[in-house]
């Protein structure tokens, strides 16, 4: 069996999370040859991309390009990369397309991504899985039970970081917001964000938060601010993956960067309770009007200057 090239901040991390006795590979057997490894650099910081044996040199070209797109989309968003270095570990699954994503935490951040072996460049340029994971990274890691921020502000914030970087079309971006966002509203029994996790709750319903932490923000500042700049404001305090807080403090500095109190009010609204949103109000403000499979983006909505302001 071949040894398995290591960074050494791999072996740094492997060592400080399981100390030396206990060497468990980081990947199956099947996949533990020579990783091939590229090195990407993106808005100061480092990024290492490790490829798992079963990649050949034009799909490893396919995801570097991949890769390189999701930077120019997060560095868009979040004014920089979120970490000053991290790992990516590519493996490959049979088929085609992006199959999963997973952050890790400890003991260093790093992403380990599946990818299916007959992936297209146009399955690449659609994929979301990429930049979802790097928004996990931009913010603190927070209890399990209260992992819809993480989760929701993932799912809300890849689409419009896309939208910007000019990889999505906004009509495409809002239509799926309009089409899944009803999946966090509470159903029967449900209780507040922080008691009730479900899947649609912690995806959509943290998803629900930002849409509406964002159009507040942005009415409130005159469109001005936005959830990106509460969020910079936490990287910039030294937030991100990389260390766990608890939520209140995340919200709390978020919130000071911008200088209003939309995160904290929100919470204290959605934290216990169940809350349901009025979302045909919302979307009709935004200008937001459903057209058979995509929608409509209208100028002459109430709300339609923080609509652009988000994206589009
Ligand atoms: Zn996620």
């Amino acid at each position: 069996m071949p040894c398995m090239v290591q960074s050494a901040a791999h072996r740094r991390r492997v060592l400080a999370g399981i100390g030396a006795v206990l060497l468990v590979p980081m990947w199956p057997a099947s996949v533990r040859a020579q990783p091939v490894i590229a090195e990407l650099q993106a808005g100061g910081a480092r990024i290492e991309l490790q490829f798992a044996e079963g990649f050949d040199a034009a799909l490893r070209q396919r995801a570097t390009r991949w890769v390189e797109r999701a930077l120019v989309a997060i560095v868009g968003y979040f004014g920089r990369f979120p970490l000053t270095e991290v790992e990516l570990l590519v493996q490959p699954v049979a088929g085609a397309g992006v199959r999963h994503g997973t952050a890790f935490g400890h003991p260093a951040p790093y992403v380990r991504l599946r990818v299916g072996t007959d992936t297209t460049t146009a399955q690449f340029d659609d994929d979301w899985v990429m930049v979802h994971e790097f928004v996990h990274l931009a913010v603190p890691r927070v209890p399990r039970r209260q992992s819809w921020l993480q989760e929701g502000l993932a799912t809300y914030v890849e689409g419009i970081a896309r939208v910007r970087a000019g990889q999505l079309d906004a009509a495409a971006m809002w239509h799926g917001l309009q089409r899944d966002m009803p999946q966090g509203q509470p159903q029967a029994g449900d209780a507040g964000l922080d008691h009730t996790p479900t899947w649609g709750r912690t995806y959509w319903g943290g998803a629900l938060f930002s849409l509406l932490a964002d159009v507040q923000i942005r009415r409130r500042s005159g469109v001005q601010r936005g959830l990106e700049h509460a969020l910079r404001g936490v990287l910039a305090a030294g937030g991100s993956y990389a260390d766990a807080w608890d939520l209140p403090r995340i919200l709390a500095v978020g919130d000071a960067a911008i200088g209003q109190p939309t995160l904290e009010e929100l919470y204290a609204l959605m934290k216990d309770c169940p809350a349901p949103i009025d979302l045909a109000g919302l979307w009709a403000d935004l200008g937001v009007v459903a057209r058979g499979p995509t929608v409509e983006l209208r100028d002459d909505a109430p709300l339609a200057a923080v609509r652009r302001a988000i994206a589009g």
